[in-house]
């Protein structure tokens, strides 16, 4: 099974080929062909499985076909730390760097300045990924509407109501317009979190690894 077989554009599956990818990861397989026909995830995997990639590839894919669009916020990743959100943006744009086309992520996450991440976000950005706190405040300060986002990642679900952001996410997921693709990735599913699913989710597929 290689990248090219999962419905991947050309430059795509050479992006995945300059960074060093030989072979899609389970998870890749799995979710990528499923989030390609642009219906709502319900995905089980754990950090380290490759899922970056997995919903990063059909995010930039649908950037690409809708590249004449209008310009808006194509999709938002939520993260629950600091750490998974630089790892995650910084995992996006690895693969931006192999494009043929400009694709803007932004990152934002708390405990820093707000007015850089203000200043990074003038003018829009096409993928943003943020712990929920920031996202929250950045909205507040005017610096980003999240309205006419195309697809939604939820990442690591289960750590983000561990460490207590549930009422940050009924926030959000209010502000966000209700035709959407949603991703929701979570590596354990205790009643919380399958409670989050199903209030978020559209008769989602499901995929685990
Ligand atoms: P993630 O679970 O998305 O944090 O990815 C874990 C690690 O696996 C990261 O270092 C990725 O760069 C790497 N990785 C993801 N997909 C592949 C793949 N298909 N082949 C090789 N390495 C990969």
């Amino acid at each position: 099974m290689s990248f090219s077989t999962l419905g991947l554009l050309p430059p795509l599956v050479s992006a995945v080929t300059e960074i060093g990818y030989q072979v899609p990861t389970a998870i890749q397989r799995a979710a990528i062909p499923v989030i390609l026909r642009g219906g709502d995830v319900l995905g089980a995997a754990q950090t380290g499985s490759g899922k970056t990639a997995a919903f990063a590839l059909p995010l930039l894919q649908s950037l690409l076909d809708n590249r004449n669009g209008p310009r808006q916020l194509h999709g938002l990743v939520l993260v629950p730390t600091r750490e998974l959100a630089v790892q995650v943006g910084e995992s996006i744009r690895k693969l931006v760097a192999h494009l043929p086309m400009h694709i803007k992520v932004a990152i934002v996450f708390g405990g820093v300045s707000i007015n850089p991440q203000m200043m990074a976000l003038r003018g829009g950005a096409d993928i943003v990924v943020a712990t929920p706190g920031r996202l929250l405040d950045l909205i507040d300060h005017n610096a980003l509407k999240i309205g006419r986002t195309a697809m939604f990642v939820l990442d690591e679900a289960d750590r983000l109501l561990d460490l207590g952001f549930s009422e940050e996410l009924n926030r959000i997921i209010a502000l966000l317009p209700p035709q959407r693709q949603n991703l929701f990735f979570s590596a354990t599913f205790p009643p919380l979190v399958q409670a989050l699913a199903e209030r978020m989710l559209h008769q989602p597929e499901r995929v685990e690894v």
